[in-house]
Formats: C-alpha cells, structure tokens, sequence
C-alpha cells in the first residue's frame, strides 16, 4: 500500500513453465516493488497457481529467473540448496487449504516451524507466535486445537504462521476460495490489516472486491500469459484490454 516508497524486491524475467508440450507459464516478466500489493486475477487454467509456485521454487521453473531481494535464482542453471532455502526462507505462502498439523495445538502450529527454521528457543517461538495470535484475533484459540476451528479462523492461523518465519513477502493462493463468504470476510480483513502494515503481498483471488480495493496493481492472466496489469482502479474500472473486459463480466 506504499507503492512510491519501494524499490523493486521481486524480479520475474521471462519466467517459463511448461508440462510436456503445454507452456504454462510463457516468459513472464513482472517487478513487484517493496510494500507493494498485487493481486494476480484470471480464468482457471491460466497459470496462476503455477505462477506462486514457481516464484518461491515449490515448482521450478524451466527457463528465466527470479530475484528476490538480492538473491537471483537463473532456472536454467542447477540450483544450490543454500540459494534455494535463502530464498524460500524470505517467502511466506497461504494455500487455499489451510494445511494445519491436526494434532498439535494451534500454538505449536504457529511456533514449530520457528525452532526448525529460524532455531528459535520455544519460548522466544510461542512468545512471538502469540504477538501473531493476537495480530490475527486468535490469542484466544492458542490452547485449542486446530479442529476446534472454523475455516476462517484457520485460515488466520496459516497466515500467522507464515508470518511467524518474519517473510519479505507473502504469496496467497485464493486463501478464501474454500470459506463461506462470511468466514471469508473475516480472513480478507486480516490480510486488508497486512496490506496497510506494508507488507509486500502478491495474492492470487476471485474477490473483486479486495482487487479494486486492497490491492495497488491488478494483473490479468490468461493462457500462461500477463493480459494487462496496472493500478489496480484503472484496471479494474476502466480495463483497456478486450480479453480483461470478457473476465470482468464473466465474474461480476
Ligand atoms: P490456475 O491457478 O490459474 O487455475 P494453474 O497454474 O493451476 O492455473 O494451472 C495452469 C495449467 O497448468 C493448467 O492447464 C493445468 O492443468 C496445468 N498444470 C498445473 N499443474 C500441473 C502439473 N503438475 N502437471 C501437468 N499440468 C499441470
Ligand atoms: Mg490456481
């Protein structure tokens, strides 16, 4: 939400992703700028998901590069482990499904990774993990566990979680396309909430709503390609592009 005051921190160049003969992704080039927040629209199929994969390496990429901060990662050379945890370590990620460990407390849920990755003690793990808690409106769920939830207030957990390993950036998977609209709500507050803390988000969604109004910059993916992308008013008000225009009526 502070778009004049970044530099750019993440750096697609002519990213590709194919599967057999399909190109998924077809030479993405994107700059997202620190405290940036983007939201990634589009029909099924058109990569999206593949997109956020392939930034933070859960899928790799098979031609261009991405660059975080200072780490740059080129797909078509082999990759160093080292380089690879560098760069996860600074990317949080929300999928659609929330993905908690069932049989752990929603405190440990929050703190485990912590003491795994970051080699936090416990008690600085759950001392921060309850900040989060707080931040996400769950202090009081920390002692519970995660099927004493709703779908909504997991979903605040993950993004606790994720925030828990402090990430440069956070890449969201439509994180309320699995929730009733209500419980939905309660999540895009939480990440409207992060947004305006200035925390660099690129987020795949089908809320409009949280695209024309969150988000700085709108992209339209379609075919494994960027349609258009802009200030997010512009594009979601006055879209210059016919494929754009089809989209929009097909989801308004
Ligand atoms: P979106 O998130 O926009 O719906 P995806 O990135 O999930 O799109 O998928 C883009 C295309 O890549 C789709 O045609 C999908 O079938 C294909 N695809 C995704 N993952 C795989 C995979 N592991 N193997 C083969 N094809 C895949
Ligand atoms: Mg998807």
């Amino acid at each position: 939400m502070t778009l004049t005051a970044g530099n750019t921190l993440i750096s697609l160049k002519a990213l590709s992703k194919h599967y057999g003969t399909h190109t998924v992704l077809d030479r993405i080039d994107l700059e997202v700028k620190s405290g940036e927040v983007l939201a990634i629209i589009g029909p099924s199929g058109s990569g999206k998901s593949t997109l956020l994969r392939c930034i933070n390496y859960l899928e790799p990429p098979d031609g261009g590069s991405v660059t975080i901060g200072t780490t740059t990662i080129d797909a078509t050379k082999p990759v160093e482990r080292a380089e690879l945890s560098g760069l996860r370590r600074r990317v949080g990620m929300v999928f659609q499904s929330f993905n908690l460990f069932p049989h752990m407390s929603v405190l440990r849920n929050v703190s485990l990774a912590q003491e795994r990755v970051l080699g936090r003690s416990r008690r600085e793990a759950d001392e921060r993990s309850m900040q989060l808690l707080t931040r996400v409106g769950l202090a009081d769920k920390a002692g519970q566990f995660p099927v004493r939830c709703s779908g909504g207030q997991q979903q605040r957990i993950a993004i606790a979680r994720a925030l828990a390993l402090d990430p440069e950036v956070m890449l969201f998977d439509e994180p309320t396309s699995a929730l009733d609209p209500e419980l939905g709500l309660e999540v895009l507050a939480v990440m409207r909430e992060l947004a305006e803390s200035g925390m660099t988000m690129i987020v795949v969604t089908h809320e409009m709503g949280f695209a024309e109004n969150v988000s700085d910059t709108v992209m339209i993916m379609a075919d494994g390609h960027i349609v258009e992308k802009g200030p997010s008013a512009e594009v979601m008000r006055n879209p210059q592009q016919e494929r754009t225009r089809r989209f929009l009526r097909a989801v308004h």
